[in-house]
């Protein structure tokens, strides 16, 4: 009797498709196959397999199974949870997984191995690189920047027969990682929040904990010595550690390597695509034992894996927005429940969601109240707008100004934080007032010194900076109004001639190489001022840096949704958090107009708690996330009557159900993207209902017009 293979495509199909096993074809679940679809083959993989029942119309057959690597079980599991939670198609989240799996293949790797032969002059540098090339296995360029030496170093001791040359596979590349390897000396605190995390571990099983520490207080140090129990407890034992930006899974890289001695797998839209399969397959093949990546890394094909660490766990960036739309942190508890696995969140500035979970004891709670070592958290004060305003066109008032010169005549670093990349928000035309926004969009074009063009930041939109207004033609007239990151640039250059100035944003730095570099140039003290977006402004560890400024503390909190003022916090708490990481104390000031704003009063404070509390109440009375749940509904179509109907249509066919409150339809903020307008539902539930059945049943009752696409976004982070 013949069997039938269900398989996953990954597209947008409800449903996986039937096929037939053909003769002299054993598949198995997990297997990755060439699958016909209309006229074409397309990649899926089997995700259940059932004995064909006679008198069936008869199916058509895989074509053949494409590779010897499977997804395990877990992993479908996983991508099948994912897509029933997130209201859409399985294909989709199974198309993130095989990002990996159809990246081309890697090239088989050089590496240099020691012979054992002398060298003939054992000078400092040759000896180094020996050490280094005995340490871990390198490529001959890898080797030469490990040892900090030219590449004509290890060339010379190559051509010598010092060091050999071995071609090997892209995936045995992956050096085990080393957990006995010594760790930090833990602190106290540290020591007692590690125990507590392998403890946890040890008991095995589905367990989540909050490493909930301040800033500098270690918790990297903490985690990694959890990973080490996981990896030390099991020889096959796999960790996952996520971050919410690319510059941090630099520095993360870094950490996991000297402490394991062994270069961990790295995961981001930056890695190119041949690295991502060689990653992908090593994963799955289980010769890759830790990963460090960004949100994605999360649909990996891990057979074994044991812990999952969620680095700055309250971080937005967790949040996928387009496509298939997730949220990591959350999903990332989900997979640790699939996979019987751990799960560390770590952050010092939680979310609440995370809070009301260790609050109610649904997960442990590990708290590291201090800085490590000598470090102390930073000062932190206000600076009120109104009392001492910047001169007119400048951005810097006299107080941050006067504590950037004593910081510089002290040769210590200052950070100037603001949130917002490009040169002026805003450009308009003096003459006739006109705003010079995005084609067919609700959105402002900022405008870029660095490029010269005028950027939309919603859509990607550019066009060079006209010399005349396109609306009445006055020449000369377009002023710049706001500042971003590159005009708090040009100000500091202006007033510290002298200093090393430099911008840190995504528009400044785009792949992970530059921001490592400039994240090392900050480090090492080759820059006095850094300016920087958020992009620079978390995680990371700069000894020399004593002052931080925030330009413009009050930007999150305009224009507020339910999480602006928790964003606000978070944010500026961590920015803060830069300063004063040694021995040296730290200051921050804070620029606003509202210094008796709630955030502010708290941040001055530095009492979290009370802030913590205040917000909880008031999103209990409201019966808000965390203590309910909501879900958007954003369609968008061309034809604005065809919408309306539609989402009247939709309207009506709003399921009743206890517990469930349905607002809208109502216009987007952003009513108009490329041409599209947009309408929005908001749906709140209290925390007992299940939103994505009950999302799934309503959209399934009505059936939306070609030219109108709808998003479901469970648990939206963006209300645009
Ligand atoms: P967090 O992630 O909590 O902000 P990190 O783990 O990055 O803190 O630690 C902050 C700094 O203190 C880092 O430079 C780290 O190497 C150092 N550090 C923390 N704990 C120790 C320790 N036990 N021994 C030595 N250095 C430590």
């Amino acid at each position: 009797m013949s069997r039938i293979a269900s398989v996953l495509l990954p597209m947008p199909l409800p449903e996986a498709f039937d096929y037939a096993e053909p003769e002299g074809m054993v598949l198995a679940v997990g297997d990755q196959v060439a699958a016909p679809l209309g006229p074409r083959l397309l990649r899926g993989v089997v995700v259940a397999l059932r004995e064909a029942a006679g008198g069936n119309r008869p199916l058509k057959p895989v074509a053949a199974i494409l590779e010897e690597t499977r997804l395990p079980p877990g992993t479908l599991e996983f991508i099948q949870w994912a897509a029933r939670y997130a209201v859409d198609a399985p294909g989709q989240p199974l198309a993130i997984a095989l990002r990996g799996a159809r990246a081309p293949k890697a090239r088989p790797v050089r590496i240099v191995e020691v012979t054992g032969a002398a060298p003939a002059r054992p000078t400092p540098a040759r000896t180094t690189v020996i050490e280094t090339a005995r340490a871990r296995p390198l490529s001959p360029a890898d080797l030469a920047r490990a040892a900090e030496v030219s590449s004509g170093v290890v060339k010379a001791l190559i051509d010598e027969g010092v060091l050999a040359v071995r071609v090997a596979d892209a995936i045995a590349a992956f050096d085990p990682p080393d957990p006995a390897l010594p760790g930090a000396l833990l602190n106290p605190s540290q020591a007692a929040a590690a125990r507590a995390l392998k403890a946890m571990l040890a008991e095995g099983g589905f367990n989540v904990a909050l490493l909930d520490g301040v800033t500098g207080s270690g918790k990297t140090e903490v985690y990694l010595e959890a990973a080490a129990a996981a990896l030390a407890a099991d020889p096959a034992a796999q960790v996952l550690i996520l971050l919410p930006e690319i510059a941090l899974t630099q520095a993360v890289i870094g950490r996991v390597t000297s402490r394991f001695g062994a270069v961990p797998g790295e995961w981001h839209s930056d890695v190119p695509p041949p690295a991502r399969r060689r990653v992908w397959e090593a994963v799955a093949n289980n010769r890759c034992r830790i990963v460090v990546g960004a949100r994605s890394a999360l649909f990996l094909p891990f057979p074994n894996l044991k812990l999952i660490v969620v680095d700055e766990e309250h971080d937005a960036s967790f949040k996928q927005e387009e496509g298939f739309i997730y949220h990591a942190r959350d999903l990332a508890v989900v997979r640790a429940r699939i996979e019987g696995a751990g799960a560390i969140l770590a952050s010092a500035t939680p979310s609440l969601e995370t809070l009301r979970n260790a609050e109610a004891g649904r997960y442990r709670w590990l708290r590291l109240s201090a800085r490590h070592g000598q470090a102390t958290l930073p000062s932190i004060d206000l600076i009120d707008l109104r009392e001492s305003p910047p001169e007119t066109g400048r951005w810097l008032s006299p107080p941050l100004v006067a504590a950037m010169v004593e910081t510089y005549g002290r040769g210590e670093q200052t950070l100037l934080f603001l949130n917002r990349r490009g040169y002026a928000p805003l450009v308009l035309c003096k003459a006739c007032g006109e705003r010079m926004t995005s084609p067919e969009t609700d959105s402002w074009l900022v405008e870029h010194r660095y490029s010269g063009r005028l950027v939309c930041h919603l859509t990607g939109f550019s066009m060079p900076k006209p010399k005349a207004c396109p609306h009445c033609g006055a020449h000369d007239s377009l002023v710049s109004i706001g500042p971003g990151v590159e005009r708090v640039e040009e100000e500091a250059r202006h007033l510290f001639p002298d200093a090393r100035v430099a911008v840190f944003s995504s528009d400044t730095i785009y792949d992970a190489r530059e921001a490592r570099r400039m994240i090392e140039a900050m480090a090492d003290g080759h820059i006095d001022i850094l300016v920087a977006t958020q992009a620079a402004a978390k995680g990371h560890n700069f000894p020399n840096l004593t002052l931080v400024g925030v330009v413009d503390a009050d930007l999150g909190l305009r224009g507020g949704d339910l999480r602006a003022a928790e964003r606000t916090y978070q944010l500026l708490a961590q920015a803060t958090g830069r300063a004063g990481r040694k021995e040296r104390p730290g200051r921050a000031l804070l620029q606003t107009w509202a210094p008796e704003h709630p955030v502010m009063q708290a941040l001055k404070a530095q009492d979290r708690d009370a802030f913590v509390a205040a917000e909880m109440a008031e999103r209990e009375l409201a019966g808000l996330p965390p203590f309910g749940r909501l879900a958007a509904v954003i369609a968008s179509g061309v034809d604005a009557a065809q919408l309306d109907a539609f989402m009247r249509a939709m309207a009506q066919a709003a399921p009743n159900a206890p517990g469930v409150e349905v607002y809208g339809p109502a216009d987007a903020p952003l009513g108009l993207i490329r041409g599209r307008r947009r309408r929005r539902f908001l749906v709140r539930a209290d925390r007992g209902v299940d939103l994505s059945a009950y999302m799934a049943t309503w959209r399934a009752r009505v059936k939306p017009p070609a030219s109108v696409r709808v998003a479901i976004d469970i648990d939206p982070y963006s209300f645009l």
